[in-house]
Formats: structure tokens, C-alpha cells, sequence
């Protein structure tokens, strides 16, 4: 995720390129740069920090001077945001720059190549390896560089180019990423986004996979992956900036939700690599995990709700105890921490006040602490041995949607890779898994279809005073993570209970006419869960049930379902989500909430 731009025509290119990066500031804003051509030489201002930093480091672009350039907002991935990794990135001869969006997979191997070939490197990113390759296979002509280069690199990429020798046009060519062209009447753009684009022009082009584009300020050619020509349709786009700015929708809330299949494929392909696991642990050692003999996770609010489900996984995968704490609790509870425990700590932002203290006793009590953060270069992401990045990116909704289900797929990759170092797994079924897991994202594209049904269910149910959540098992740490969306957005009161709970206490506040939503996707378990839902049932409960399609006995008891695709059971947690995230954003949008701001809370929360 970041935000990248382009000009080129008649305008002085910098403070252009400024006034359209701040409309993607909601893409990236880590850090920011922009660079421009001018009498024959590129010119880079890059800075750590917010957009304003640039803006005051450049006196608004004034003093960049050259009419075309391209420009950058960052949402860091590979090394922290500071000055060095901000883009643009120019190769060592000065002849390439390059602004990306995206993740350089195999930018090891390549810098190992480049490496070779005498290139050195003056950041951590994986951009830089892309200027660098693309000069390798410059020899004149700048498209045959890009599309040489470009078929040397996996991963995700949407990359703006200039080269020195042709200040005469930008290149730019994407694959996963997003990227559009603007045209205007004798100038013409590129962008991440619509919103970048809204005041100078609403004509568009829209980049396919692999598809590379040549912008000049008279026009634009677009070629195919092959390099064959192709005829682009122009759109017109007639959004206001509003909603342009959450890419069509009403809110960010459901932007990010609808983002989720693409999140959880930025999260997991870069970590399954030919039927292996690489989580690039730097300190925390194979050994180390042979050697653990209890797991801490320490977290709050959803982020907790991610260890409940990793819980069952880690214990179910490796037999090693795993204890879930809540961060505010954990730092106070003289926690008996070995020193073979592993604390795993879990935060978006990665500045979650009581999750970095409760980081600090980990440490201060010899527990070895990895932490699976969103913010790369965060304290958290600092302050542990070991950080895996969820590379969700920006996530604006203060309750969290897209962030929880990489944070929770994560979880898989640790628990797979515990189990691999264990040994306590065989190594045709983590085969098994890891071919499921990287089918997840085509799954929850499919389980996002559901969104009409959902809203439908939604009407019937928006004026509930009181929702119960249960479910048994991973479908109980779902509920939990249900019920907290629905109350956090909604203002609906809710719980939930380990069905089998129910009836120990709380069974009393069910009446007729009370909802209850029952999660059975979790096999072994369905039968005792249909004995729960006609416990409530018979006290006049309407049951709104969620099952994986085609699972007769739920349809046939419970009174409305919301279905899931039917996969590896590892999954299903990552699946039921989905629909749970739709049914709370739909109910608080028909009660007319304030649903990316809700009431007394905060995105990120500093305070203990
Ligand atoms: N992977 C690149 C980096 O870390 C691009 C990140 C982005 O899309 O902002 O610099």
C-alpha cells in the first residue's frame, strides 16, 4: 500500500506532485518524496514523516524546478521509514528512479545477483533492487529495460519510472498493485487512485496485469505483456473526492473489509515459498522454538481475539501450552515467564500502549518476545527480537477488519512453522496445509459474494437491543471477535459465550424475540452446537446460524445462515469473519452510526 503519482506537461511538475500525493495520504504516510527532471539531471526530496515535512523541505516544490517528475507516499514494508528508504530510489549510476507500491519477493536473490554484477545499496527496501535491475537492463532503450526487468521480478508492483537520458516521459507498468493513468489536454498523469487525479483530469486509463504504459505530455501508449500495442477504453469517472478517496464506498470500514482477499494474499505469499514457510526470523531460532515450553500471547482488544484463535492452532499443531493475556493484565499478573517461554505480542499500530509494556516485562523477565505488528518501524516492531509484518496496510476504520484477518493468518504461519521445527507434524500434511492456506485468498474474495445477503439480514436485525455470540472451540474466539464489531460500531449490546457456557448462567437473559448468532463451522463440534441452538431456541430465540455451505442440519434448525465457502478446515476461522465484519457494519450503517469513527474510541491507543 502507498500512494504513488506522476506528472508530465506544461506545469512546474514538484508542487503538482505534492497537491496530488495529498490526496492519497490515507494510502501511505510513513514518509514521502518526489523527484523531477530537469536540464538533464533527477532531482530527489524525500523525507521521513508526513507529507507537510516534504512540503516545508521542498518550499512547496519551489525549489525543484523541471516539468516532469514522480512522486511517492510510503506505507513501509522493507526497512523502517526514514529518509534512505523513502522513495524515489535511484540506481547507482543515477540513470533510473523509481517510485513502487508493492512487495519485491524475491528481492534477495536478486540483490545477491546485482550484488555480483558490482551494484551497491544504499537502503533496506526492496524498491531499491528494482532501480537497480532496471539499470542493469538498460542499454538505451528504456521500455525493453522495463520489460526485461519486470519479468525478473515476483511479487506484487505498480512502478512509476523516469530515466535521466529521456526526461521526456514516465513509464509506468504494475502487476497486483493498483495504478491508472490520467489524461489531460497536453499533460497527462499517473496514479495509485482516483482521488490523486479528481482535479486536473476525470479521464482514465485503467493498467491490466503487466500491462506498461509510456506517458508523454502529448500522449500515452500502452503495450501488453508480450509488448504488443494495445487500444485502452477510457473511463470517465464521476465521483465526488469523497468517495473516491475510500475507493467507491461509504466508508473505510468497508473498503478495508472488501480489501481483505487481496490483504491476506500480500500477507501470506511473500511466506510460502515453494511448500516452505519463510518468516525470516532473525533471533528467534529454530532451537529456540525446539526449547519452548509455553507461549504467552499478549494483546488487547481484537489483536487478543487473533491469540484466541492462534491458541487453539499453536496447542492443536506443537502441544506446547499457549496462555492468551490480555497486555493490560499480563504486565501486572507476575506472569511466571521461563526462560524458554516465547511472548508473542500482537498490535496493529504497533504503539499500543499497554501491549509495549507488556512487552518490556516479557523481556525484563528473560522471555524471548516476537511480535506481529502492521506499522513496520513501530516501538513494538523495535522492542522484540523478532517481528513478522502483517503488511495489511494503512488501515484509517478505527475497528479493525483487514489488519485482524492478516494478523490471524499469520498465526497459522507461526503455528505451521512451530510445528515444523517441532516436529510435531507430518510433512504431508503441512504440505496440505500450506496449499490450503494459499488458497485462502480466492476463498475470502468468495466469502465477501455474500455481502447482499448479509445486508439483507442485517435489515431484519438492526433494531436488536441485546445480540448473543456463541460458539465452541475457534468458533468461540470468532464470537468474540463478532460480538466486539458489532458493539464497537453499532451500539448494540453484546456478548459472547462458549455455547456450552450458556446455560451455566447467561441462558437467563435470553427471551423471545432475542437474536442469537450461532457459529458451527467448526466440524466436530456442529452436533453439540445444534443442541445449544435449540437450547435457546426453545426460550424463543431467533437463530441466525453461520456454516460452511452445504451443512443440512444447521439449515434445517437454526432460522437464517450466513455460509462460508466450504475449505480446509484451517481456514474456516479466516472465512467466518467475513460475514460477522458485513453483519456489523451493515446493522450500524442501518441505525445510522458514525461507523469508521465510532463514539470514545481510538485507532491507536497510547494510553494505559
Ligand atoms: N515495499 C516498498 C517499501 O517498503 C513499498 C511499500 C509501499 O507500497 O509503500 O518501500
Amino acid at each position: 500500500m502507498c500512494g504513488i503519482v506522476g506528472y508530465v506537461g506544461p506545469q512546474a511538475a514538484a508542487p503538482l506532485l505534492l497537491e496530488t500525493l495529498q490526496k492519497l495520504e490515507y494510502r501511505g504516510y510513513d514518509s514521502s518524496g518526489i523527484c523531477v527532471i530537469h536540464q538533464g539531471a533527477i532531482q530527489v526530496a524525500k523525507a521521513r514523516g508526513r507529507l507537510r515535512v516534504l512540503q516545508e523541505l521542498t518550499r512547496n516544490g519551489q525549489s525543484l524546478p523541471g516539468s516532469i517528475g514522480i512522486g511517492h507516499t510510503r506505507w513501509a514494508t522493507h526497512g523502517e521509514p526514514s529518509d534512505v528508504n523513502s522513495h524515489p530510489h535511484l540506481s547507482q549510476s543515477g540513470q533510473v528512479a523509481v517510485v513502487h507500491n508493492g512487495i519485491v519477493e524475491n528481492y534477495l536473490e536478486l540483490r545477491d545477483f546485482l550484488s555480483e554484477k558490482g551494484y551497491t545499496f544504499a537502503s533496506e527496501t526492496d524498491t531499491e533492487i528494482a532501480a537497480q535491475l532496471i539499470d542493469h537492463c538498460y542499454h538505451g532503450d528504456p521500455v525493453q529495460a522495463v520489460r526485461e526487468a519486470v519479468s525478473l521480478l515476483t511479487g506484487s508492483f505498480a512502478l512509476g519510472i523516469l530515466f535521466r537520458d529521456h526526461p521526456d516521459q514516465i513509464i509506468a507498468v504494475r502487476k497486483d498493485s493498483p495504478l491508472i493513468v490520467g489524461l489531460g489536454k497536453g499533460e497527462n498523469f499517473i496514479a495509485s487512485d482516483i482521488p490523486a487525479l479528481l482535479k486536473h483530469t476525470r479521464d482514465i486509463l485503467r493498467l491490466d496485469e503487466y500491462e506498461l504504459a509510456v506517458i508523454r505530455q502529448d500522449g500515452v501508449q500502452v503495450f501488453d505483456r508480450y509488448g504488443d500495442p494495445v487500444e485502452k477504453e477510457v473511463q470517465h469517472v464521476d465521483w465526488d473526492p469523497g468517495a473516491a478517496e475510500k475507493g467507491g464506498y461509504a466508508h473505510f470500514m468497508l473498503k478495508e473489509i472488501m480489501e481483505q482477499a487481496e490483504v491476506l494474499r500480500d500477507t501470506l505469499r511473500p511466506r510460502i515459498k515453494d511448500g516452505a514457510i519463510c518468516l525470516d526470523l532473525k533471533h528467534i531460532t529454530p532451537e529456540d522454538l525446539r526449547a519452548c515450553d509455553r507461549i504467552y500471547i499478549v494483546a488487547c482488544g481484537s489483536a487478543s481475539h487473533v491469540g484466541h484463535v492462534a491458541r487453539y492452532y499453536i496447542e492443536k499443531l506443537t502441544r506446547v501450552p499457549v496462555f492468551v493475556e490480555l497486555a493490560s493484565e499480563f504486565r501486572y499478573m507476575d506472569p511466571p515467564v521461563t526462560p524458554h517461554t516465547l511472548t508473542i505480542v500482537i498490535s496493529q499500530s504497533g504503539e499500543t500502549l499497554d501491549t509495549l509494556f507488556a512487552l518490556r516485562e516479557a523481556k525484563a523477565r528473560g522471555s524471548k518476545v516476537l511480535s506481529i505488528v502492521n506499522v513496520v518501524g513501530s516501538s513494538i516492531a523495535n522492542e522484540s527480537q523478532d517481528v513478522i509484518y502483517t503488511w495489511a496496510g494503512p488501515e484509517i476504520a478505527v475497528a479493525t477488519t483487514k489488519a485482524y484477518s492478516a494478523q490471524v493468518a499469520i498465526c497459522y504461519l507461526v503455528a505451521l512453522y512451530m510445528a515444523q521445527c517441532r516436529g510435531t507434524l507430518p510433512e504431508t500434511r503441512l504440505q496440505e496445509d500450506l496449499a490450503a492456506l494459499s488458497g485462502l485468498p480466492e476463498l475470502a474474495s468468495r466469502a465477501l459474494q455474500a455481502q447482499d445477503h448479509i445486508q439483507y439480514l442485517a435489515s431484519l436485525y438492526f433494531g436488536c437491543k441485546d445480540i448473543f455470540f456463541i460458539g465452541r472451540n475457534v468458533d468461540w474466539a470468532i464470537a468474540l471477535e463478532g460480538s466486539l464489531k458489532l458493539k464497537e460500531i453499532s451500539y448494540i449490546h453484546s456478548e459472547a459465550y462458549a455455547a456450552g457456557e450458556l446455560k451455566h448462567g447467561t441462558i437467563s437473559l435470553v427471551e423471545p424475540g432475542t437474536l442469537v448468532v450461532a457459529l458451527c463451522t467448526y466440524g466436530p463440534l456442529q452436533e453439540k452446537m445444534i443442541s445449544n441452538i435449540r437450547e435457546v431456541k426453545a426460550r424463543g430465540a431467533i437463530v441466525l446460524a453461520l456454516a460452511p455451505e452445504g451443512t443440512p442440519l444447521v439449515e434445517e434448525t437454526a432460522d437464517h445462515v450466513m455460509y462460508i465457502p466450504r475449505a480446509n478446515p484451517l481456514l474456516n476461522p479466516s472465512l467466518a469473519i467475513i460475514p460477522l465484519q458485513l453483519f456489523a457494519y451493515y446493522v450500524a450503517l442501518l441505525k445510522g452510526c458514525d461507523i469508521d469513527k465510532p463514539r470514545n474510541l481510538a485507532k491507536s491507543v497510547t494510553v494505559e
